[in-house]
Formats: structure tokens, sequence, C-alpha cells
């Protein structure tokens, strides 16, 4: 419990601003990207700089305040907040520095994947995040980064160099493949953890166009495109990345009306290599008679923001996820009938692949332990009203059951809800051992709890 004494004491040691419920943009502030999670912090600190969030860790250990940290909020469990504790918000730190010589960016801690690529784009630089650009480097980054990158680049955290981060002592480090190595290690895919981290440092790329957008087909052919898609894209080349998903098509451009609110299956494609190469690495796609072909060559950053139209903040979201190894007919089968059947519009099944570079890292170099997967499988349960909640869910629910069957174990850890511990050690596999003796180092207490909580080896 803390007074009103303590909390006065906590908002003149911050340059940045201290909310509590009765503050005006309180409610704003505690808003999160999934309106099904509605959570209501004691304080909200929005961290102005690195030693806000130092003396907020040390507020929080001090005062036995449950913490939470938000990235860019869009955690679809809301570990980006909590209820009655502290939540270090932070938003304001966005910071960007792109050094184009070095070919690397460091991004604070606050930003999110569109301030990234908006950033590196003008250098013709580019590295691997998500599939849209308003979530947050923080979160996306510490679970691993699967995205449209992946089979070229690999995971995000293929191509971190070093992270700053504060620990639950308070304690300002950085962590690197040369110091703190074994903070490094774990930073790499298992979340929040292990501090806060202020700011990220990654490998860029050569990138500024991609050829890239859905091919779509009847859901009649769904079986057939599944099957094609199982036995290509392993053998395509590592440039070429596709994931395929179930969907309602929207009833907005660029879809020709014909189309709009039609449940069909399809392919988002992108192609981060040499535009003539595209060509000939998407005709097999072409051969597949699409009834869309909505491919093109574009800049890097609006393939990012391609679908921020459709999934904007205030939506309510159930979802689920597994990795996959094989796809085997019979799982074709189960996909075909429950993702003919999505609930609403935004309701969608995504399998991305994470083969080619992503399995170039060997399962022990980083936490992220399935690098012997071909697929991260999410079942995404999403509609803007808050009465159809418990559909969504029970449709995600029942196609999650269905398929677990046929997956390889242990799930994505970003595309997970409140799921329990079983589900976080399937997750880590055999690296949770390390994962939580490192934890036992660097946060005893388990003060930073608000995730995928590894806790802290005895
Ligand atoms: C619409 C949508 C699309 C998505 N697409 C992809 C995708 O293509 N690929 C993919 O890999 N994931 C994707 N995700 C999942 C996403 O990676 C997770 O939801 C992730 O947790 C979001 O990070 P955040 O910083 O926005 O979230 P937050 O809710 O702010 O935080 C999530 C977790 O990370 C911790 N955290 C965040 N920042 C920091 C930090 N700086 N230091 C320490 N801990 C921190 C938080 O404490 C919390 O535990 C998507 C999510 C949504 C909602």
């Amino acid at each position: 419990m803390i007074d009103d004494s303590e909390v006065q004491a906590l908002r003149q040691q911050l340059r940045g601003t201290l909310l509590q419920p009765a503050d005006a943009g309180y409610d704003a502030a505690r808003t999160l990207f999934n309106a099904m999670i509605d959570k209501r912090p004691r304080l909200i600190a929005q961290c102005a700089n690195v030693a806000d969030v130092m003396t907020c860790v040390r507020f929080a250990r001090q005062h036995g305040l449950l913490l939470a940290v938000r990235g860019g909020g869009h955690n679809g469990g809301g570990l980006g907040s909590c209820d009655d504790g502290l939540v270090i918000d932070l938003g304001r730190l966005r910071g960007i520095r792109v050094d184009p010589a070095a070919h690397t960016v460091r991004a604070e801690g606050g930003c999110t994947w569109g301030d990234v690529d908006h950033a590196t784009h003008a250098f013709g630089l580019a590295t691997p995040s998500g599939v849209i650009s308003t979530t947050g480097v923080g979160g996306l980054t510490l679970g691993g980064g699967i995205g449209y990158l992946s089979r070229r680049f690999g995971l995000t955290i293929d191509n971190l160099l070093s992270v700053d981060m504060v620990l639950a002592d308070g304690r300002f480090v950085t962590a690197s493949a040369s110091v703190n190595e074994d903070l490094f290690w774990a930073v790499r895919g298992g979340g929040g953890n292990f501090g806060v981290v202020t700011s990220f440092e990654f490998r860029l790329h050569a990138l500024s166009s991609v050829v890239a957008g859905p091919t779509l087909w009847p859901l009649e052919r769904a079986a057939e495109v599944m099957r094609w898609y199982r036995d290509f894209l392993p053998k395509a080349p590592p440039e070429l990345n596709g994931f395929f998903a179930f969907i309602t098509v929207p009833p907005a451009p660029p879809f020709p009306p014909a189309l709009h609110l039609q449940k069909m299956c399809g392919i988002v494609w992108c192609y981060a290599g040499d535009a003539v190469r595209a060509e000939a690495a998407l005709a097999p796609v072409r051969a597949m008679k699409p009834a869309l072909d909505g491919l093109a060559s574009m800049p890097y950053p609006m393939l990012q923001g391609a679908f921020d139209g459709l999934y904007t903040p205030g939506l309510q979201w159930y979802w689920r996820a597994d990795f996959v190894n094989e796809l085997s007919d019979e799982a074709i089968a189960l996909h075909v009938e429950h993702g003919s059947r999505t609930p609403t519009l935004h309701s969608s099944m995504h399998l991305y692949p994470i083969d080619a570079a992503v399995h170039r890292v060997g399962r022990r170099e980083t936490a992220f332990a399935w690098r012997d997967a071909r697929w991260a499988a999410v079942f995404i349960g999403v509609s803007p009203d808050p009465a159809q909640r418990d559909q969504i869910a029970t449709w995600c629910k029942d196609y999650w059951s269905a398929l677990h069957p046929h997956s390889a174990g242990g799930a994505y850890v970003n595309f997970m809800m409140d799921e329990g511990q079983e589900r976080v050690q399937a997750s880590y596999r055999d690296n949770h051992a390390r994962l939580a003796s490192i934890k036992a180092k660097f946060d005893p207490g388990n003060l930073f709890r608000v995730n995928q909580n590894i806790r802290p080896a005895a």
C-alpha cells in the first residue's frame, strides 16, 4: 500500500507524468489495444527518460507494488498493464538513431515498428519485424519477432545487436554478445522477464521496395491451395515469404466489390529481393490461378502498414497459437472446416513461416526454442462488438483444440493469452531451465512477472 505523500514524492522525481485514477488522461493512458482487457493500474508513469524508468523500478520494488511494463500496448493478453500496480509506460521513449554507415539502428523502448520503418526506410534499410506497423518494438522483439522478412533475415531477435536495460534492482546495464552474454541470450525470446529494455540496437539490411500483396482463392479451393502452399513454400528461395490465411474480404478498396465480404483463403506474399527475380519466384503462385492477384511492387513500409486500417485499436481480441512442424492432409481438412467458419470480418487464422533463415540459428543459441518448427499458427477471434466476445473466443478455442493435436507442442509466446505455466514451459522447451536460472540471477524476487512468466529457479 502507498500513501499520497509517497506518490507525491515519486511524482517529483520524474520528468514524465504520473497518473492516478482520478487524473485527467488516466482512462486514455490505461486503454490497451485489445479492448477485451480492462485493467485499472494504481499508477501509470509515462516515463520521459531512462532515469524515470530506474526511479519507477526502484519505487515498485521498495513498495511491493505489482509492476507492469508497457511498450506498444499490443499484447493480446494485456500484459502491458496490471490491476492496482504501477505501469511503466515507455510510450514517450521514441528516439531513433540510424547509422547508415554501420547499417544499424538504435530504437528506444517505446517505439512502434512504424516508427522504426519510417526512420530506416529513408536510408533504404530495414530490419525484420512483424506484419503490422502499430505493434511495439519492445514486446515483439523480446518474444522473438516473426514477420515478412523472417525467411530472408531471420527473426527480429536474430538481428538484435544489443539492449540497454534497467534491472530489477534499478541498475542500468547493456547486454550484447560481448557483455552480460547470459542476459542477452535470455532477452532474445524470453520476453519482458529480465528487466525494462530502454533501447534496442538492430542490424539493418539493404531493402527499400518489395513485391508484395495478397493472392486470394475461393474457399472451395482451400484444401488444394493449402496443400500446394505446404509443398511449395519450404522449397522457395528465402527472399520469398508468404503467410496463409482464412479471411473475409474487407468491403473496401483495393478489393474489387465482387469479392467484398466473401469468405476466402489467401496468402499474403512478400518478396524481399531483386524485382526481376520476384517474377520468377512468384510464377508458381500465378500458375495456381488466384481469383485475386494483388501482387505489386511497393515500398516496404507500405506493406508493413497494409493491415493497420483493418486492425485498429479498440477491437475485442481473443487468440490462441501453436507451432507446427507438419501440415498433414488431416490437419488441412480440419483447417478448412474451422477456417471456413470465421465468425466475424476481422477473425482469421494465420500460418507464418519460420523456416529458411530462422532455421539457420540453433535452438539453444537464443531463448527462442522452436527453431525446428516450420510455421507459427495463430487463431484470431476479433470483433469491434463486445457482445461478440464469447462467440469469437469459442470459435477460436474450438479451432485451436481441433488443430492442437497436430501441432509441435509449444506456442509463440507473443501469440498467447494468459494460459498458465505449462504452456510457458512448453514454449521454451529445454531452454526453460536456463531461463529460470538467469531469471534467478537478475530478478530473484520476480519483480517482472506481468508477462509470460519465467519463475526464478529456486
Ligand atoms: C494486430 C497485431 C499484430 C501482430 N503481429 C505480429 C507479428 O506480425 N509478428 C509478431 O511476432 N508478433 C505480432 N503480434 C504480437 C505482438 O508481438 C505481441 O502482442 C507483443 O506482445 C506486442 O508488443 P507491445 O510492446 O506492443 O506490447 P505490450 O502490451 O506493451 O507488451 C507486451 C509484453 O512485453 C513487455 N514489454 C514491452 N516492451 C518492453 C520493454 N521495452 N522492456 C521490457 N518489457 C517490455 C511487456 O511488459 C509485456 O509483458 C501482433 C499483435 C497484434 C495485436
